[in-house]
């Protein structure tokens, strides 16, 4: 039991353990006037602590366990599955509350060469960079999934096409302009971006989806390292 000088109370730190493994610690704090000489516990006060980090324990793996069941361990993105869920999810809440939904598919631009030339391990580093620049030019509420191998599909709630071309820019300049130094090479990367949105119209999800990958497949043969606009959001 640890006093807090400023404030007279006690701070007594429990760390939580899940199977031998330290997983958090819970934090209790004494008010000044009742506990603050108290060196022991008696035992209903050491069995309520024991269940309590028994229980927080089993919380924090547990949401451990689910982070990690949907995530992809490369690239830190969610897995495509999880992705759609949500997707769908988000779709069903636009249309319920006529909100906005904007929708992106980015791949990267001539990926097969960071692989051909410089090997796997560098097409790896170029794949998990990119999703940490996209990742850092979005909000916590949207949601990034990878959904092929070098493809990354993201979902903008209460974003209309504008907004959504908006960040699909932001994102393609942010990738454009940031170095990717991988030991001592070099690399440009460069994006191309579908984008499309719902807008009160009544698609379904696969639609969605595919009008941004038409999109992003009309963004490619424009050359590349651009965002595209589907035309049915317009
Ligand atoms: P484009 O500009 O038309 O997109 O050209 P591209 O070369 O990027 O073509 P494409 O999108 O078809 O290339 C996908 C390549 O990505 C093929 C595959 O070998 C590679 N790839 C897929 N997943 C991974 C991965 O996890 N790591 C690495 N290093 N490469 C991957
Ligand atoms: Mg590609
Ligand atoms: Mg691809």
């Amino acid at each position: 039991l640890e006093p807090e000088t400023s404030s007279g109370k006690h701070i007594l730190s429990l760390p939580l353990y899940f199977e031998e493994r330290k997983c958090g610690a819970v934090y209790l704090v004494f008010g000044a006037d009742r506990f603050s000489d108290r060196k022991v516990f008696s035992d209903d006060e050491r069995n309520f602590m024991d269940t309590l980090r028994h229980h927080l324990g089993l919380i924090i793996e547990n949401q451990r366990l689910f982070e990690e069941a949907i995530t992809d361990s490369l690239t830190r993105l969610y897995l495509r599955r999880f992705f759609l869920a949500t997707l769908d999810k988000e779709i069903s809440r636009s249309k319920r509350y006529q909100l906005d939904l904007g929708v992106l598919m980015l791949d990267i631009d001539n990926f097969k060469k960071f692989n051909d030339t410089y090997g796997h391990q560098a097409g790896d580093y170029v794949l998990r960079e990119t999703a940490q620049r996209l990742t850092e030019s979005i909000r916590t509420v949207d949601t990034p999934g990878r959904y092929g191998g070098e493809e990354i599909a993201l979902l903008l709630p209460q974003t209309g096409i504008k907004e959504a071309y908006v960040v699909a820019e932001r994102i393609r300049k942010a990738i454009e302009g940031s170095e990717y130094n991988y030991r001592d090479l070099k690399m440009k990367v460069t994006v191309s971006i579908g984008v499309t949105a719902l807008h009160l119209r009544n698609v379904s999800m696969e639609e969605l989806v595919d009008e941004a990958d038409r999109a992003l497949y009309i963004a490619k043969n424009k050359g590349r390292n651009q965002v595209h606009i589907a035309p049915e959001a317009m």
